[in-house]
């Protein structure tokens, strides 16, 4: 190791809270799926910043439209109107065939405002008593990190020592249609949920538990809030995860891959009159709607589409998935995914999995784990098919070690 990169590293530590465990690599420049650390050494990037970097690092076209549009306008605030706030509303509204848009920044964010959205909604539409609006989440879920959010995580880690909490939340078991049935009363809103569990641990619920959850969400009249922020724009081989199901959401959170990695962008989608009960003055965000922001979702979304990046992540995704089960080690417990939203769980005799992806890096992957025992795998979507079996032959190798 060099002295730059332990001083990086150090100085980090020094100086940063300590909120985040980084695996030991300095990074200093991206291009497609690939990035090089400050010494040079390439990596195969399987996290993708969480899937926010689905369209590959720096995609030119995205990067000419944000040099562009920074070199033009960058920040009205909402005070004003721009002239690339509509295209951005026309243009998602017709990719994803919402009606209205709310744009935020963070996903937290995009999560804090359906929240409002549809407790307003519930209050001056459904009738809902001032007050009493109940919102149900699922356990094991993630969000975000604001305070609300943090209120209804299941995680202890999550949550210990940031109390009090907002009330209004009521949580369930993931992927169990009787226990949504069960938690409903008249004051219920909404039902929030991630179509898979991303944090979790790539969670895929059981078949038809997304149908009986609209059904149960439309009998009830309560607003089904997917959480697309990570499952969204391709990730998992379709648009948007809820196509996988046959169902629409309500309301659809997007961030992450909303603009390719060059900035916050989120975005709360509606396609029925939940962001309708939001009038001047009750919502905003100084950055939320932004020109720069607008010009780079707006080029992020049109790579997606005219790149052929979702087929792509359907193609390779089935390729990787196939591959990994195909790899014969005792320390894999089991190997799901959907699309490129990719994990390997361990057995727990076999070690920690951040050992594991300590041990790829060596090998020239970047892998997270998550949950002590599972691997998750994200490469960006414009992944090749060589890249993945060059992969594929790294984790095998990795796999059949034993780190316990
Ligand atoms: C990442 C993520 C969020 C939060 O997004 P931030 O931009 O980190 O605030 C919310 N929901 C899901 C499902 C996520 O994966």
């Amino acid at each position: 190791m060099s002295a730059s990169v332990i001083d990086f590293i150090a100085t980090e530590a020094r100086f940063g809270a300590r909120n985040y465990e980084p695996i030991g690599v300095v990074l200093s420049r991206g291009e497609g799926v690939w990035v090089w650390d400050t010494e040079g050494n390439r990596y195969l990037d399987c996290l993708s910043a969480y899937s926010a970097v689905s369209q590959g690092h720096c995609h030119p076209k995205i990067l000419a439209a944000m040099v562009e549009q920074a070199h033009r306008l960058t920040l009205t605030s909402r005070a004003f109107h721009n002239d690339q706030l509509a295209l951005f509303y026309e243009e998602i509204a017709a990719l994803t065939g919402s009606h209205k848009v709310l744009p935020m920044n963070s996903g937290a964010e995009a999560v804090e405002s359906a929240i409002k959205s549809v407790r307003k909604w519930g209050y001056e539409v459904k009738g809902v008593p001032d007050g009493q609006a109940e919102i149900i989440v699922c356990a094991n879920n993630f969000h975000g990190r604001t305070l609300a959010i943090v209120g209804f995580s299941t995680d202890a880690e999550t949550r210990a020592h940031f109390g009090p909490f907002a009330p209004g939340f009521k949580i369930i078991p993931f992927g169990d249609a009787a226990a949504l049935k069960e938690a409903i009363t008249p004051n219920t809103v909404a039902f929030l949920v991630e179509p898979i569990q991303g944090e979790a641990g790539v969670i895929i619920p059981p078949a038809g538990y997304f149908t009986e959850v609209r059904e149960l969400c439309t009998a009830n009249n309560v607003m089904l809030v997917l959480d697309e922020i990570q499952t969204g724009l391709g990730r998992t081989g379709k648009l948007l995860a809820e196509q996988h199901e046959g169902i629409e959401a309500d309301v659809t959170l997007l961030g992450k891959a909303l603009s390719g990695g060059f900035y916050p962008v989120s975005a709360v989608l509606s396609n029925n009159d939940v962001l309708g009960t939001l009038r001047p003055g009750q919502h905003g965000s100084t950055f939320g709607g932004n020109p720069l922001a607008c010009a780079v979702a707006r080029a992020a979304l049109r790579v997606l589409v005219e790149e052929g990046m979702i087929e792509n992540a359907a193609r390779q995704g089935a390729r990787f998935l196939e591959g990994l089960k195909d790899i014969r080690a005792n320390t894999i417990r089991e190997v799901r995914g959907r699309g490129l939203m990719l994990a390997v769980e361990l057995h727990p005799e076999a070690g920690r999995a951040r050992r594991y992806c300590e041990a790829l890096q060596g090998k020239g992957i970047l892998a997270k784990d998550t949950h002590e025992q599972t691997i998750r795998i994200a490469p960006p979507l414009v992944i090749t098919s060589d890249e993945v079996d060059w992969a594929l032959e790294r984790l095998a190798t990795t796999l059949t070690q034993d780190f316990s």
